[in-house]
C-alpha cells in the first residue's frame, strides 16, 4: 500500500548481537532432567524464555520453542531406583509438577516437547554420522566425540574444562578415552541405568548427543535462539554446538545463546544437594503469577541474582504501580509504548522498559503488562 510504513525490521538483540529475524524464531531451550520438584532457579530460564518469545510476537514474530525434556539421564536413573520406579515412570510424574508449575506461572505451551527416550534411533543415527565423517570413534562399547578442541572455543583453558567436565558426569578419567576431554555420544551398558541396543551393543545416549538429536530433529540443521540456564554453557551447550557442526557442516549451530543467570539463596547456587530449593509451588501461595514473573524479569537476563523474600515483595509494590501507571490516561500520541517496545527487543531490557512505562504509564504500562504476561 502506498504510504504505508509496513512491520518494520524484526532484528531483536541477544547478548549484544542483533538477529535478523522473518516471520519464525526456531528456539530450542535445554529443558528440566525430571528427577526432582521444579524451582526457581529452574523456573527463572523458562520465564526468560517465556518472555523472549512474547517480545519476539509483539516483533511479528512467531517463537517455535522446543523445550526437551531430559528423561534418560544417569541423576535421574538413581533417583528412580531409591524411589523403586522405573525411570519412565518416575519422570513422567515428576514431568507433571513440573508443567503444572510453569502453566501456574504463566508460560505459555511450547511448540514441540520430545522426550529424550522416543530419541533413541536418533542419537544411533548421529553417531553413525560423526564416526562416518572422523570426529567420533567406537570404543568397548561406547561411541566417543573427539573433544579436544571443543573447550578452546569455548574459551576455556583445559584445566577449568577438565574440572568442569568431570564435575558434570562427563567422566573425564574414563580410561577408554583418547583424550579426557572427548564426551560420549553412546555410553555402553551400565548396571542401573536403562538400556537399548545398537550396533556397539547395548547401550545409552550421551546427555549433550540427546538434545542435539532433538533440536536437529525439530528444527534441522540449527536454531536461531538456544537457550538455558547459565551453568549449561559448558560442557553440555559447548559440546552440544560442537556435535551438530560437526554432523551437518554447518557453522554456527546456533545464530544467539541465551543463558539465564544463575539463581542463589544466601550466595549458594539453589539445589537439591545444598538443602535451599526455594519452590515456585510455595512462592505461589503468597503472591500473584505476575509478581513471581516481575521478580524474575526485573533485571539483566544473563545476571546471578540472589533470592530473598524481600524482593518479591518489591515486586509485588511495583507491579501494583504498574498497574496504577496503565489505568492513567497516558500522554497524547504515546510514544512511550514505542520506547517501551524498542528496549525490550533490546537484549529484554526490562528494568528500563518498567522505569518509562512507571513514568509515561498509559498504553506503555499496558503494552508492557501484555508482552511480559504481567497480567
Ligand atoms: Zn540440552
Amino acid at each position: 500500500m502506498a504510504g504505508s510504513a509496513g512491520p518494520g525490521l524484526a532484528a531483536p538483540v541477544l547478548a549484544g548481537r542483533r538477529v535478523l529475524l522473518l516471520d519464525r524464531a526456531r528456539m530450542y531451550v535445554c529443558g528440566i532432567t525430571p528427577y526432582a520438584v521444579t524451582h526457581l532457579g529452574h523456573a527463572a530460564t523458562f520465564v526468560w524464555v517465556d518472555a523472549l518469545g512474547r517480545v519476539l510476537r509483539m516483533l511479528g514474530v512467531e517463537p517455535e520453542v522446543c523445550r526437551n525434556v531430559t528423561d534418560v539421564d544417569d541423576v535421574l536413573d538413581v533417583a528412580a531406583s531409591r524411589a523403586s520406579a522405573p525411570f519412565d515412570a518416575f519422570a513422567a510424574i515428576q514431568q507433571y509438577h513440573f508443567e503444572h508449575d510453569l502453566t501456574a506461572l504463566h508460560v505459555r505451551p511450547v511448540r514441540y516437547e520430545p522426550r529424550a527416550h522416543r530419541y533413541i534411533e536418533h542419537v544411533i543415527r548421529l553417531a553413525q554420522g560423526l564416526l562416518a565423517a572422523g570426529h567420533a570413534y567406537a570404543r568397548n562399547g561406547s561411541v566417543y566425540f573427539r573433544g579436544q578442541d571443543v573447550a578452546a572455543a569455548a574459551g576455556l583453558d583445559r584445566g577449568v574444562a577438565l574440572q568442569l567436565s568431570a564435575e558434570y558426569g562427563g567422566r573425564p578419567d574414563d580410561p577408554a578415552k583418547d583424550d579426557p576431554l572427548d564426551a560420549a555420544v553412546w555410553q555402553a551398558a551400565e548396571a542401573g541405568h536403562p538400556a537399548w541396543d545398537s550396533p556397539w551393543g547395548p547401550g545409552r545416549p550421551g546427555w549433550h548427543a540427546e538434545c542435539v538429536a532433538m533440536a536437529m530433529s525439530a528444527f534441522g540443521v540449527g536454531v536461531d535462539v538456544h537457550a538455558g540456564g547459565a551453568d549449561l554453557r559448558f560442557p553440555h551447550h559447548a559440546y552440544h554446538a560442537a556435535m551438530a557442526e560437526a554432523f551437518t557442516g554447518v557453522r554456527p549451530y546456533a545464530r544467539a545463546w541465551l543463558h539465564a543467570g544463575t539463581v542463589t539463596v544466601g550466595g549458594v547456587k539453589m539445589a537439591k544437594s545444598a538443602g535451599n530449593l526455594v519452590l515456585v509451588s510455595d512462592l505461589l501461595e503468597r503472591y500473584t503469577p505476575a509478581a513471581v514473573r516481575l521478580m524474575i524479569l526485573d533485571r539483566p537476563w544473563a545476571a546471578d541474582w540472589d533470592y530473598a523474600d524481600e524482593l518479591l515483595k518489591a515486586a509485588a509494590g511495583r507491579l501494583a504501580d504498574l498497574y496504577q501507571a496503565a489505568g492513567r490516561a497516558g500522554p497524547v500520541g504515546e510514544p512511550a509504548a514505542g520506547e517501551v517496545r524498542r528496549l525490550l527487543a533490546l537484549d529484554l531490557d526490562v528494568p528500563a522498559a518498567l522505569s518509562v512505562a512507571l513514568g509515561e504509564g498509559g498504553a506503555a504500562a499496558r503494552l508492557l503488562i501484555a508482552t511480559l504476561g504481567l497480567d
